[in-house]
């Protein structure tokens, strides 16, 4: 039995970063891992201008209730005349500071006629300008290498004039799920057969992380047939997962296939609940996990266990999001023999402080309690958990993006 830290660490280190990168849009960037450090090449604001539609003066100029003729009416985008000894220049947000002028004045205090105006409140030096290079200056770091490109940064590349940025190649996962019961949704199905759950589930769970499930395949449980699906997939994907078929049954040969494609493998009884057997193989290179077939299983240990590594193939610089520690609410004391993770809710208490929620039925086939969890609550081995014990809490908008 291996520990769920270490597994944790084995798994996220399974493989390296992808080498590929690609030139992409900046309107098609949004997910996607920056592939080199970027540094501004350009002043933002690139020029002294108004935070504020109003008149750029000379402080000197101010009289009280005197009034300067208007210059030029300068709009953003418009290029402002040098501003004449006792005068004022009408400007608007983002309206280049005409030189010589020293405040701008908003026109709140202000009162225009006859092309003149009369400033009612004394101005101060300096104010209601955005100087040149404020936000950023050139030469400085703009972001690291491993960024995954959110609004905010394809905002910040955009200001610096940039049109295509370089992005780490999307990873490229093969699924394949494994059993003789199995039939897909949308086929008639016998009684002793069920749904495959886990197909549809983990192509959306690399979808979730940016990656991109190129064949989701299914395989009878005969070697020949598991065989011939990882060959496929380790032909066309950088890491290949597979669920169910890895525990000890008579039916159980994703292992023995493993070993005869030639990988060098290992398969580890996690210490967690739900989850336990997880196998991984590096096969020409890349790496090949197994995750126990019940949903609910496989949903945790991709969560935990896989999410880590496909972060690190991706370049990203976070492998594994942040982890709070939240109040759980129990009837009962809770205390198991094995780390486990329980499925729970982060609701707000009256107070407005978080708390966990615990799923009623934790067995490890009830797939309704996922789209009910907002994560996971991780509750120690051998130790008691009592109402309000903080727990470490993983929540799943972090573990599974
Ligand atoms: P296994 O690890 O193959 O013994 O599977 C464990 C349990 O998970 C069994 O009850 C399987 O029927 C179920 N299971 C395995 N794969 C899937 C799947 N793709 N969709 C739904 N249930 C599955
Ligand atoms: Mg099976």
């Amino acid at each position: 039995m291996l520990d769920f830290d270490q597994a944790q660490t084995l798994l996220a280190n399974a493989a390296g970063p992808l080498q590929r990168h690609e030139d992409i849009g900046l309107n098609d960037a949004a997910g996607r891992v920056l592939a080199a450090d970027l540094t501004a090449t350009v002043d933002i604001p690139p020029a002294d201008n108004s935070a504020m539609d109003g008149y750029a003066l000379r402080v000197a100029d101010w009289r009280a209730g005197g009034r300067l003729p208007i210059q030029q009416r300068c709009y953003a985008g418009d290029v402002p005349e040098p501003l004449k000894p006792g005068h004022a220049i009408r400007l608007f947000t983002g309206s280049l500071l005409p030189d010589g002028a020293d405040t701008v004045v908003m026109q709140e205090d202000t009162v225009e006629a006859d092309n003149q105006v009369e400033i009612t409140r004394q101005p101060a030096p300096n104010q209601h300008i955005r100087r040149r290079g404020e936000d950023t200056m050139t030469g400085t770091p703009l972001l690291p290498a491993g960024t995954v490109l959110q609004a905010a940064h394809v905002a910040l590349l955009a200001s610096q004039g940039l049109a295509r940025v370089s992005v780490v190649a999307q990873l490229r996962v093969g699924i394949l799920t494994t059993g003789d019961e199995l039939v897909p949704p949308g086929t008639p199905r016998a009684p002793e057969q069920i749904y495959n759950s886990n197909g549809p589930m983990l192509a959306a769970l690399a979808r979730g992380l940016g990656a991109l499930p190129v064949h989701v395949l299914h395989a009878r449980d005969t070697e020949a047939d598991l065989l011939a699906a990882f060959k496929t997939l380790l032909a066309d994907c950088d890491l290949v997962l597979s669920v169910g078929g890895v525990s000890v049954g008579e039916r159980d040969l994703v292992k023995p296939a493993l070993a005869t494609l030639g990988g060098e493998l290992s398969l580890w009884k996690v210490r967690m609940k739900p989850g336990k057997p997880v196998a991984l193989a590096q096969i020409d290179g890349k790496p090949v996990v197994s995750l126990p077939g019940n949903p609910v299983s496989a949903y945790a240990v991709f969560a935990m266990l896989v999410s880590p590594l496909v972060r690190r193939m991706q370049g990203r610089d976070e492998i594994f999001p942040p982890i709070s520690l939240l109040p759980l609410r129990t009837e009962h004391p809770r205390q198991d023999s094995r780390e486990e993770f329980l499925r729970v809710q982060r609701r707000v208490a009256d107070d407005g402080s978080g708390e966990l929620v615990a799923y009623g039925h934790q067995g490890s086939g009830v797939i309704s309690s996922m789209p009910w969890a907002t994560g996971l609550a991780r509750l120690p081995a051998d130790v008691q958990v009592n109402d309000m014990d903080r727990v470490p809490y993983y929540d799943l908008r972090h573990w599974l993006a």
